[in-house]
């Protein structure tokens, strides 16, 4: 029997479109002989959360679980979350399960994906499915691309925590579809590829699962999280990430996956592999990487996307990634660490000009597309330009975007070839737009040559996707604002930008040298046995209060001029349906959809005299003995530090008597967008009495005459809440 590797990709990451490293790896084994199958979890595993049959269970849930908390003779700390998050998913509109189906329809097929309307109702009602599944799996919050959980990766205890069924809602996944197929499959090796942080628990879930029911399978992790993290643990940790793993690779991953494979056939006893962390089972034996190595580019071929359903991905047309290059020419960014690399980024490198093109040829006729999205940390500025020209020349229609660093090469001219060969859109690391910064950073730029750049960019019709952040160490309130000044000042020019906040990163320079940049103690929480939660104080406060509310003030003011931004979808940065908006509607569109929205404002709703008031079917009255009002405000007064929300250790909350709350009899009206609203008791029989039969008027006398005003502005209230409306 040949030799199996399974190539697994983890949720949770982008379910819009492919990532390039299993295709990759695959691809390079493939050409060497072996046999190897891939599976995109991720994508398949959200496909069967969302679907009717898991949006039911999940409700039922959430129905069990509410009418157990309903009934308690008070509510713990620990519960108060619970309830309202339970409550909230009792008003979802229960169309949305039974037509999750066509709602991810609607982004695989043209005609609605390029309505923005109908596009972005059913974004919220994505979204609204993932709440569904968030509030029946609370604490663990579900949203596109990402989750949080206050069982966060920390520890051991923690890992487990998340093989729950009760408290993973892949699980579920794993149990009835990946065993099976596993079963079927019986692989010899399992890699699985860890790019992300949102990934790595749901790899040590699986991980945990598939060791219990298949013992003798290798189980191997790669990619440029878990490499990083490995990396960045104390070696005497590593014996806790072998309680799920027999080996882990470390930077890039082909030839050490290559070799390892040559090891496991052999049935040999294992000597140091390229790259590669191997544990020995039998001898209780770490081994470590014989050295460390980089691949040549020119010896990778094209990445095999064979074995991925690239119909179930949510685009309308595959935007196919692809990696002309790796790693960054530039590796001097203080803040950066990037990659499958121990610091900094990796060695930059390129594939020869005319080997990208007969990938893309080979790509774009196998899977019938001239859309990419040039997967690179960041590609040099000239190969940028060589690749569109390389493209004219051959008369090659492809559509694509890429990563750069703002340079001079980008001038008038040599931006459109850059856009006559192709390039739609270009994301650009800014950070900042104060020369201060940008020296600290070591950036190598200045913000007049980054205005000079992005209009050069722009005026050729390329999209500008501008990335920046503000606090960077030493970072003045006067110096963030002239970040979001550029920002306004270039908007003409800038398609869409971000702007996060400055995180701390192992392996970055600042973390090796943080005197330089004002920083004077580095720290981890307690028990965080994986450092992946970097704590640091500043030497000086350099912003007040008052600071920071004009700060998020005037950067609100710049937001709100485009379209929502929400990765992985129209207006997030890099992803795959904003590029084919681009594509579809020009550089401008983000700007142009935010003006189309309606922003008048309508005269307040009232009811008159005559009126009948009808409630609206799709609402929800419910009665609840908790009152939603006190729990928000004991979450409020109780919040958890950070060492208690990583270990879900409330236990010290749970002892305050403030901290509880007692049945408070409530009327809610649950309102489709997962929403509810806390009604007066005296509203529920007004409610009863809006039956389409008695008007305003009879209602109000009937209840009380002599309450007229008070029971007209519930009415008016009730009207302009959506939960009114009047009979035609
Ligand atoms: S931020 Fe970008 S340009 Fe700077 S070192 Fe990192 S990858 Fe390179």
């Amino acid at each position: 029997m040949a030799f199996t590797t399974a190539l697994l990709y983890p949720p949770i990451a982008d379910f819009t479109q492919p990532h390039p490293a299993i295709p990759y790896l695959a691809s390079f084994l493939r050409a060497r002989g072996e046999k190897v199958l891939i599976k995109d979890i991720n994508l398949e595993a959200h496909d069967a959360m969302l679907s009717t049959p898991f949006l039911e269970t999940c409700y039922q849930m959430i129905e069990s679980k509410f009418e157990t908390l309903d009934n308690k003779p008070f509510l713990q700390f620990s519960e108060h979350a619970l309830y309202k998050a339970l409550l909230d998913a009792l008003g979802a509109d229960s169309s949305i399960i039974s037509n999750v189906d066509s709602i991810k329809k609607v982004f695989k097929e043209p005609d609605s994906f390029y309505d923005y309307d109908h596009y972005f109702q059913n974004v919220e009602k994505l979204k609204q499915a993932l709440q569904i599944i968030s509030s029946a799996y609370h604490p663990m919050i579900i949203e596109p691309c990402e989750y949080t959980t206050p069982y966060f990766l920390t520890s051991h205890a923690d890992i487990l925590e998340q093989c729950q069924v009760n408290i993973n809602p892949l699980i579920p996944y794993y149990q009835d579809q990946l065993l099976h197929w596993l079963e079927k499959e019986n692989p010899d090796l399992i890699g699985f590829s860890v790019t992300y942080p949102t990934q790595i628990l749901q790899m040590f879930a699986m991980a945990h699962l598939i060791r219990s029911h298949f013992p003798n399978i290798h189980l191997c992790a790669g990619g440029a999280f878990i490499s990083q993290m490995t990396l960045n643990m104390q070696k005497n940790k590593h014996r806790t990430l072998f309680q799920y793993l027999d080996s882990i690779i470390l930077y890039e991953g082909e030839s050490a996956l290559y070799h390892l494979i040559q090891q496991l056939k052999s049935r040999q006893q294992y000597q140091p592999i390229v790259n590669t962390i191997l544990y020995d089972r039998k001898s209780d034996q770490v081994h470590y990487p014989s050295k460390n190595i980089v691949e040549n580019l020119d010896h990778i071929p094209p990445p095999d996307y064979d074995g991925y359903p690239l119909n179930l991905y949510l685009s309308p047309k595959p935007v196919l990634p692809y990696a002309p290059t790796r790693g960054c020419y530039w590796n001097r960014c203080a803040f950066c660490h990037y990659g499958a690399t121990q610091k900094g980024t990796a060695r930059y490198r390129e594939k020869k000009l005319e080997q990208m093109i007969a990938d893309l040829d080979i790509l774009a006729e196998k899977y019938n597309t001239n859309h990419f999205a040039f997967s690179v940390d960041v590609m040099a500025p000239k190969t940028v330009l060589a690749i569109a020209k390389e493209l004219i020349k051959h008369n090659r229609k492809y559509l694509w975007s890429t990563d750069i660093k703002i340079d001079d090469l980008f001038t008038r001219q040599n931006c459109q070839i850059i856009k006559q060969g192709g390039c739609l859109s270009v994301a650009i690391g800014l950070e900042s737009a104060c020369q201060r910064i940008l020296e600290l950073m070591d950036k190598g730029i200045s913000p007049h040559q980054a205005q000079d750049c992005i209009h050069n960019l722009s005026s050729a019709g390329i999209s500008t996707q501008i990335m920046t952040f503000l606090n960077f160490p030493t970072e003045t309130a006067r110096e963030a604002m002239e970040t979001i000044q550029f920002i306004r000042l270039n908007m003409s020019d800038i398609s869409l930008f971000t702007m996060g906040d400055f995180v701390l990163h192992h392996g970055s320079k600042i973390f090796e040298n943080p005197e330089k940049y004002g920083i004077d103690r580095i720290y981890f929480p307690k028990n965080d046995d994986f450092k992946l939660l970097t704590q640091y104080t500043e030497k000086r406060h350099t912003k007040s209060e008052r600071d920071k509310e004009q700060i998020e003030s005037a950067y609100a003011d710049i937001a709100v001029q485009y379209a929502p931004q929400d990765f992985p979808f129209v207006g997030g940065v890099s992803n795959n349906h904003t590029l084919l908006y681009f594509e579809r509607f020009g550089k401008d569109i983000l700007k142009q959809l935010n003006s189309n929205t309606d922003d008048t404002i309508s005269e307040p709703k009232t009811f008159k005299r005559h009126d009948i008031p009808v409630m609206r079917p799709e609402i929800k009255a419910m009665a609840a003995n908790y009152c939603l009002s006190e729990i928000e405000d004991v979450i409020e007064r109780n919040p958890l530090n950070l060492e208690q929300s990583l270990h879900n250790r409330q236990i010290n909350c749970e002892l305050n008597e403030s901290t509880k709350t007692y049945p408070q009899k409530t009327m809610y009206l649950l309102i489709q967008s997962m929403n509810w609203l806390e009604t007066p008791q005296h509203a529920r029989f007004l409610l009863q009495m809006c039956n389409g039969k008695n008007t305003a008027e009879d209602i109000i006398n009937m209840i009380s005459p002599n309450a007229w005003d008070m029971l007209s502005t519930v009415l008016n209230s009730l009207y302009s809440y959506n939960v009114l409306d009047k009979k035609q």
